[in-house]
């Protein structure tokens, strides 16, 4: 007997919907065996880092909005502002109708704090990596990348159907090897976060991009962690970003060479082929990133918030609002995560395949939204639910 059907349409043969349910439930069993089944929890943010989930209030300690944004009534109501100036959506794909001016105040704006010829908006982060790398290399190239990078550029290096090599984390000596192993007459890209996303830690540009120039190799950066937080001296001929995480809002954006911003246009697919980012999100996008520009205090109160964090907990000085704490199976990390929601601490536990196999940890982020006094019992918190060893090594 048929189960379902959609809408104006015949009903679903019912050995089809079994044998599709079938095929994922057993995908699922599998994934929950190893406690990394995934789920969703309808959470819903508020001021100041308060998120209520699933009824429960907590603080969270998870976001990416690393100065309060997201939340800034200044960033709101530019949303609101756009949208009521210029509609919901963009109505098309930049290239078509859907290029609203916002783009081109935004593009110029980045590009400016970056110091870069041009800059290209993109609808996400994962979209601006997807798009640029097949525009760098493709199936005569090399890419040799960080073996931490996230998940959207190896997802890009893939798509651009050069050969990709990794390199152990934050390892020059290695690079070099991968390098030296050449391509032969093939170009050559490099890729590297400027902050690693689940681990907090800087990557050694001016060493590689030293590489880079002795091996006749391009250098891509990710500044997802870094835009409008940490300031690094970045020689990279390619900075992409993300607006979704200090930024607050949502898109990704290119930075480099003028030519090479003006190719993206007529061949980055994720460019060409998908919708323009709606008015809200571009009118909210630039007044953030305006409250960058000219306001650096954000910036350093998120980094002492960070510092006096680390410091309660006898942890090395951090280097960005990420401190990891590593735990190395699934589910104590799942165990530790429940215990602080008990204390009223949002800390998502973090869980292969985003990390690798055996170092499950905690993720904890930090925000110039958090109250120190917040902060400070967080550390508290944790010092009760830790097992024994994790904070001595
Ligand atoms: C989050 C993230 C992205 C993706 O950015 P979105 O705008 O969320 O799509 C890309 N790279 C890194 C390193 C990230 O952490």
């Amino acid at each position: 007997m048929p189960t379902f059907r959609f809408k104006q349409s015949r009903p679903v043969i019912s050995s089809q919907i079994d044998e599709l349910n079938a095929f994922a439930q057993a995908k699922l069993d599998k994934l929950a065996a190893k406690d990394l089944k995934r789920g969703l929890v309808p959470t819903t943010r508020g001021v100041g880092c308060s998120v209520v989930r699933d009824g429960e209030a907590a603080i969270s300690f998870c976001d990416n909005d690393y100065l309060g944004l997201s939340q800034n009534p200044r960033v709101v109501a530019a949303a609101g502002a756009a949208a009521i100036r210029h509609g919901a959506g963009a109505g098309a794909s930049r290239l078509v109708s859907g290029d609203s001016p916002l783009n081109h105040e935004l593009e110029s704006m980045i590009a400016q704090i970056k110091g870069a010829e041009a800059c290209r908006v993109f609808g996400s982060g994962y979209m601006a990596n997807l798009g640029a790398v097949p525009c760098l290399v493709g199936g005569k190239d090399l890419i040799v990348m960080d073996e931490l990078s996230h998940a959207c550029m190896r997802a890009a290096a893939q798509l651009s159907g050069a050969e990709v090599r990794m390199f152990k984390h934050n390892d020059v000596a290695d690079a070099r090897a991968q390098l030296a192993n050449g391509s032969e007459d093939g170009r050559i890209l490099l890729m590297t976060e400027t902050v690693f996303s689940m681990d907090g830690d800087l990557a050694p540009l001016q060493e590689l991009q030293a590489l880079c120039e002795e091996f006749g190799a391009w250098m891509m950066t990710d500044d997802a962690h870094g835009f409008g937080v940490i300031k690094q001296e970045n020689p990279a001929l390619i900075q992409m970003g993300t607006l979704s995480k200090a930024v607050g809002v949502y898109g990704g954006y290119v930075c480099g060479p003028a030519a090479f911003v003006e190719l993206m246009i007529s061949r980055a697919r994720t460019l060409v082929f998908t919708t323009g980012l709606p008015p809200q999100v571009l009118g909210a996008a630039v007044e953030a990133v305006s409250i960058i520009r000219d306001d650096t205090q954000l910036a350093k109160d998120v980094m002492s918030k960070t510092t006096a964090f680390t410091n309660a907990l006898g942890l090395p000085k951090p280097s960005s609002t990420i401190v990891p704490i590593l735990l190395g199976e699934a589910s104590v990390a799942l165990d530790v995560q429940a215990k602080l929601l008990e204390d009223g601490f949002h800390v998502s536990a973090i869980r292969p395949p985003t990390v690798p196999e055996g170092s499950s940890r905690l993720r904890v982020a930090f925000s110039a939204a958090h109250e120190l006094d917040d902060v400070l019992a967080l550390a508290e918190s944790l010092k009760k639910h830790l097992p024994k060893d994790v904070l001595e090594k």
